[in-house]
């Protein structure tokens, strides 16, 4: 499995390529600022992205996500319950002193169906909490013979609590983000 992480100023938050290195086939997963290199990462890769799924609607999460609409034309997705975040992109990052480009409509609400990208597929799992409508995303071979387990934006890796100075400190808080989440 490919799996390629940039991040990029002010929030520093971590966008992801997931690819399968067969298939050529990939995931954009959470672009925000940082779209610009995981759309060259993907070039330059030669992969094909199938799906820009959304662990969650946090606006760091989403501002990169109309550039990458449009220049892919492939399916958006969210857990529904963060839809009145996404739609807020805008003025939430006004909010921050950022001009964020209104995402385009969410295609796909997930539900259980997994989501494959080549020999791989993506599976969410609701996890509120830091959001109402956060998931972690667990990407798995899809023979098991060839069990390859990467999780992605995992309730940790989520708020990137771990690396992004931005959320290490207390007191930044996003709209419907609870706790120190
Ligand atoms: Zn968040």
């Amino acid at each position: 499995m490919i799996l390629f992480t940039a991040a990029a100023p002010p929030f520093m938050k971590n966008g992801y390529v997931l690819g399968c290195e067969r298939t050529r086939q990939a995931m954009l997963i959470d672009p925000g600022d940082e779209v610009d290199q995981l759309l060259a990462f993907a070039k330059a890769e030669r992969l094909e992205i199938v799906g820009i799924p959304l662990t969650h609607a946090h606006v760091d999460h989403v501002s990169g996500v109309a550039q990458a609409k449009r220049q892919l034309s492939v399916p958006i997705y969210l857990h529904r319950d963060d839809l009145f975040l996404y739609e807020q992109a805008t003025a939430i990052g006004l909010k921050y002193g950022l001009q964020v480009e209104t995402p385009p409509p969410v295609d796909v609400f997930y539900d259980l169906s997994p989501i494959r990208f080549g020999d791989y597929e993506v599976r969410v799992h609701h996890t509120p909490g830091h959001c109402p409508g956060g998931v972690a995303a667990a990407a798995t071979g899809r023979d098991p013979g060839r069990h390859v387990g990467q999780r992605v934006g995992g309730v940790r890796t989520v708020c990137d609590r771990a690396e992004s100075p931005r959320c290490r400190s207390s007191g930044v808080g996003q709209p419907g983000q609870s706790g120190r989440d």
